[in-house]
C-alpha cells in the first residue's frame, strides 16, 4: 500500500494598507508601475523600514494557530535573479522567523505547522503580444509564509487545510483573501511512500496553486504519477514542477535548488527589533474568535452544517449572525435569512456584508415582524433588499413602502373576490378537493399584493370559495 506525504507552504498577501518596507500603497489592480518608490524599485541607497501593522498580522494569525511568537524581529536576504524582482534578493526570515510551531485542525486531524514568517512579494510579469513586462506594483507587499510539517494524506485533506487557512486569515484579520487576485498561493510538496516506511522519498514541489480545486487535483496526479514510477523501479528525483490546469498535468520546471542555492545572509540593512512579551500579550487578550471556535458556537445553535459553513466565509456574515441571535432572534431562522436572502442581496447588490455593515438590529426586528405576522412573504424580502441597498432602517422602509402584511380581513376580501371571480374554474376545483387550485389562486392573489399574508389569505380564500359557491 503506498500513501502520499503532503506538505504546504502558504503565502498569504497580507492586507495592510502599505507595503512590508516602504510606505507605498499596497493595493490590487491600480495601473503598472504607479505604486512604487526607491524602496521596492530596489533603486541603490534606498533603505528599507518594516510595516509594524504586518508584523502584528503575523502575530495575531500565530496565536490563533497556537505557534510560539519569536522574541526577535529578524529578516536575511534571500537571493534570486528573476526579473520581477528588482534588488536580486527577497527580503525574508530564516536565521530567526517570527513564530514556531502550532497546527490547523482539519476534521479530525490535527495538522502541525513547522512555522510562520513574513517577507515580501515579488513584482507580476505578464507576457503580452511576444513581448515580457513587469508590473513593480505587487514588489514588496507584505507575504505570511505557513510553512506545515509534512503530515497531510491525501488530496481533499491538503484542500481542507488550505480552506481552513483561507477562514483563519478572514477571521483574523490578516487579509481579505480573493483568490482570483492571488493573494493566497500555495507550493505543493508531495512524495509517495509505503506505508509503514518511516524513510521520505524526494519530493515534488508544485509552485503557485492559487485554487482549492487545482490543488486537489495536483496532488492527485502526482501521487499517481510517483507511484508508477515507483512500481516500475524508477528513482524519484527532487524537482520543481509547474501545473497545467487545462491538461490536468504537472510538468517537469527545474531540479530544485537547495538552500544553499538562495545564498541567505543577514539583512544588513535592517537591525534586530525586540519583539515584547507584553506587546505580544496584548495581541492576545484582544484576539477575535478563529473558524473552529465559531464553527463549534454556529453547531450548538442547531444549524446544519451547510448553513455553518456559509456563514463562516466571512466575518461579517459570522458577526451579524451571532450579533441578530443575541438579540432574541431564533438562531435557526436568523441562519437562514443570512444563508438564503442575504446572501442574494449581497449578490445582486454588488456591495458584500463586510462593506455594508447591515445592523444587526434591523435583521432582528425583520425577523421578529415575520414571526409575528405583521411582515409576510415577499413583503419581508423586500423589505431586507431595500433597507440593504437604500440604507434605510427596516421600520422605516416597512412603514413608507407599504410592505405590512395585510393580514386585515378587510382589506384582504376585495382583492379575494377579484381573483375568485376571474378564476371561476380553480375555484371549482378547489371546492371538489383539490389542493392544487388553493396554491394557484394564493399565486393570483400574490400578484395582486406582494404584502399579503399567506396563512390567513389561504384560509380567507377557502372561507370566500365557500361563500361564493353557497351564493350561486
Ligand atoms: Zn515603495
Ligand atoms: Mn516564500
Amino acid at each position: 500500500m503506498i500513501e502520499a506525504v503532503i506538505g504546504l507552504e502558504v503565502h498569504i498577501e497580507l492586507g495592510t494598507k502599505t507595503k512590508m518596507f516602504c510606505r507605498c500603497e499596497n493595493r490590487f489592480g491600480a495601473k503598472a508601475n504607479t505604486l512604487t518608490c526607491p524602496v521596492c524599485l530596489g533603486l541603490p541607497g534606498a533603505l528599507p523600514r518594516p510595516n509594524l501593522e504586518a508584523v502584528e498580522r503575523v502575530v495575531r494569525l500565530a496565536l490563533a494557530v497556537g505557534a510560539e511568537v519569536a522574541p526577535v524581529l529578524e529578516f536575511d536576504r534571500k537571493h534570486y535573479f528573476y526579473p520581477d524582482l528588482p534588488k536580486g534578493y527577497q527580503i525574508s526570515q530564516s536565521r530567526t522567523v517570527l513564530a514556531r510551531g502550532g497546527a490547523i485542525q482539519v476534521g479530525l486531524r490535527q495538522i502541525g505547522l513547522h512555522h510562520l514568517h513574513l517577507e515580501e512579494d515579488a513584482g507580476k510579469l505578464a507576457h503580452l503580444g511576444g513581448r515580457a513586462s513587469v508590473d513593480l506594483n505587487r514588489a514588496g507587499v507584505p507575504l505570511v509564509e505557513i510553512v506545515s510539517l509534512p503530515e497531510m494524506r491525501s488530496g481533499a485533506e491538503a484542500r481542507a487545510f488550505l480552506e481552513e487557512i483561507r477562514l483563519l486569515a478572514e477571521h483574523l484579520a490578516v487579509a481579505e483573501v480573493r483568490m482570483e487576485e492571488g493573494v493566497l498561493r500555495a507550493d505543493l510538496n508531495v512524495s509517495v511512500r509505503q506505508v509503514g516506511d518511516p524513510r521520505l522519498n524526494p519530493r515534488t514541489e508544485v509552485k503557485n496553486m492559487n485554487s482549492f480545486r487545482a490543488l486537489e487535483r495536483a496532488v492527485a496526479y502526482e501521487v499517481a504519477r510517483q507511484s508508477q514510477a515507483l512500481e516500475r523501479g524508477e528513482s524519484l528525483a527532487q524537482e520543481t514542477r509547474g501545473w497545467d490546469d487545462q491538461a490536468g498535468q504537472t510538468y517537469p520546471q527545474r531540479r530544485k535548488e537547495t538552500a544553499d542555492d538562495y545564498r541567505y545572509l543577514p539583512e544588513p540593512d535592517l537591525p534586530s527589533y525586540p519583539v515584547s512579551a507584553a506587546w505580544v500579550a496584548d495581541i492576545a487578550s484582544c484576539l477575535p474568535p478563529g473558524p473552529a471556535d465559531l464553527r463549534q458556537r454556529f453547531f450548538a445553535h442547531g444549524l446544519s452544517a451547510e448553513t455553518v459553513a456559509v456563514i463562516l466565509e466571512s466575518r461579517a456574515r459570522s458577526q451579524l449572525f451571532e450579533q441578530t441571535a443575541a438579540l432574541g432572534a431564533d438562531p435557526v431562522v436568523v441562519g437562514q435569512w443570512i444563508v438564503g436572502d442575504l446572501a442574494r442581496v449581497e449578490r445582486e447588490s454588488g456591495e458584500s456584508l463586510a462593506d455594508r455593515a447591515y445592523a444587526a438590529a434591523d435583521l432582528a426586528d425583520l425577523i421578529q415582524r415575520v414571526a409575528t405576522g405583521s411582515l409576510a412573504g415577499p413583503g419581508a424580502k423586500r423589505a431586507l433588499e431595500l433597507s440593504y441597498r437604500d440604507r434605510r432602517s427596516v421600520s422605516a422602509v416597512v412603514a413608507e413602502e407599504g410592505l405590512s402584511a395585510i393580514s386585515d380581513e378587510g382589506a384582504l376580501d376585495p382583492l379575494i373576490d377579484q381573483v375568485l371571480a376571474a378564476h371561476p374554474g380553480a375555484v371549482q376545483d378547489l371546492l371538489a378537493g383539490q389542493e392544487k387550485a388553493l396554491g394557484f389562486l394564493l399565486g393570483q392573489l400574490m400578484r395582486k399584493s406582494r404584502s399579503v399574508d399567506p396563512k390567513v389569505a389561504a384560509k380567507r380564500i377557502r372561507e370566500r370559495a365557500q361563500a361564493c359557491n353557497t351564493g350561486f
